[in-house]
């Protein structure tokens, strides 16, 4: 664990050009020809190295990004796919067929709640939903149809944090296997070095980090990864989710700054929480000594690229919190928008969005509350500043006390 470091495996992946370009040349096609109509039989079978047979099973560009997140994840080989969703769905669908049982985080990505929810209970497919940050509730929720443990590092949107370790050690005694989604939190953590046996992503966010474009990846072991990938009975393969080219190529060379963007994402998420918290604001932040997961977080992940950068306020009404995103929009501190891992500052308020397919009764008992807001950080250069201006629109509405009338 000690001597694993993603950034740097990333940074050790050389990659030419066809022609001693720096950057890879990327795959214009999406068919390839065979010299030996016997070559073309045996990479259908599988069986040939090297070889490429058409775009939807894999490309060149493709296989670099593959490679370069299985080296950051360090799994063996990894499967890239056009969303997040595209990585998540078909890895469950693999995994689980009717009559199958999956113990699953309550807080998880909306849509793959609504997946686990909504989808696959059409398919025989059943899901029990935890607190996954209590060991003994998830050992508990395994029946003998159980095949799949599946979390987020840490969660969507109130930053709960999976003791991978805890729950590797439950996976391999009921011999399941663990999913870990890991897009909040690259380069900080690396599940599968603590056991997990599948780290998905959803490109999309920190790693791409320029909201640009979809994509997602799920990393594992090269038997995984072919049984994914089978022409016969792969889900990827037969379910199509493909990520193209050029996009790959794309967030392939987004990611060869993803160890610097990590950086300032966390110290500027670490500075407005700690500002936030001394202010009286309700702040969740993992880095934060408040958070119920710091201790365990601290020990979870690769120090250098910090505890993240999102962040959660409660400013209390939904009134309140509509009314801040908006003025914080209008003062240009960043977008009132889903997702996260741009360069900008996102904000939203995830009952009335990203988690909205989560009924109302369960919302209020994961402690999901109206006047929350999700802060997915920017790069900002000067984050002091960016305090102060964001203070002035709390004060603005009240949320925070004007400075003349606190007691120094
Ligand atoms: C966004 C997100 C997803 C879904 O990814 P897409 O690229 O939007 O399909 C899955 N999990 C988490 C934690 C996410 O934030």
């Amino acid at each position: 664990m000690k001597n694993f470091n993603p950034a740097d495996n990333i940074q050790d992946l050389q990659y030419f050009g066809e022609f001693g370009g720096v950057n890879p040349s990327i795959s214009d096609s999406s068919t390839y020809t065979f010299l030996s109509a016997k070559t073309m039989f045996d990479t259908f079978e599988g069986n040939m190295e090297g070889c490429y047979l058409y775009s939807r099973h894999s490309s060149p560009s493709n296989l670099y990004l593959d490679k370069a997140m299985a080296a950051m994840e360090g799994t063996e080989t990894a499967n890239v796919s056009a969303s997040g969703m595209g990585a998540i769905t078909p890895t469950l669908l693999q995994l689980c067929g009717s009559g199958d049982h999956i113990v699953s985080s309550r807080t998880i990505y909306g849509g793959t709640y609504a997946f686990l929810k909504n989808f696959t209970p059409r398919l025989g497919i059943k899901t029990t939903f935890v607190d996954i940050t209590k060991l003994d509730v998830v050992e508990a929720a395994i029946t003998p149809q159980t095949k799949v443990l599946y979390c987020e590092t840490v969660s969507n949107p109130l930053l709960e944090v999976a003791n991978i370790e805890g729950l590797a050690k439950i996976a391999e005694k009921h011999n399941l296997k663990l999913v870990v989604d890991n897009t909040f939190s690259p380069l900080s953590v690396s599940p599968a070095k603590l056991g997990a046996d599948i780290v998905i992503h959803s490109l999309t966010k920190y790693i791409n980090g320029s909201s640009d474009t979809v994509g997602g990846v799920t990393c594992a072991s090269q038997e995984f990864i072919d049984s994914l990938k089978n022409v016969n009975s792969g889900a990827s393969m037969l379910l199509g989710p493909t990520m193209d080219s050029l996009r790959s190529a794309s967030v392939m060379k987004n990611l060869r700054t993803l160890h610097i963007r990590m950086k300032q994402h966390s110290h500027n998420a670490m500075y407005l929480a700690e500002r936030f918290e001394k202010d009286g604001l309700k702040t969740v932040y993992p880095g934060l000594k408040s958070h119920p997961s710091h201790e365990l977080y601290s020990g979870m992940i690769n120090h250098e690229y910090g505890f993240g950068g999102m962040m959660t306020l409660d400013v209390e009404t939904l009134a309140k919190a509509n009314a801040l995103m908006e003025l914080m929009q209008a003062k240009n501190l960043g977008y009132l928008a889903v997702s996260l891992g741009f360069y900008k500052t996102l904000f939203s308020a995830p009952g009335t969005s990203t988690s909205s397919e989560i009924p109302m009764e369960e919302q209020i008992e994961m402690g999901l509350t109206d006047g929350l807001i999700r802060f997915s950080i920017g790069l900002d250069n000067d984050i002091e500043r960016t305090y102060h201006m964001m203070k002035q629109c709390m004060q603005e509405l009240n949320i925070l006390a004007s400075e003349s009338i606190l007691t120094k």
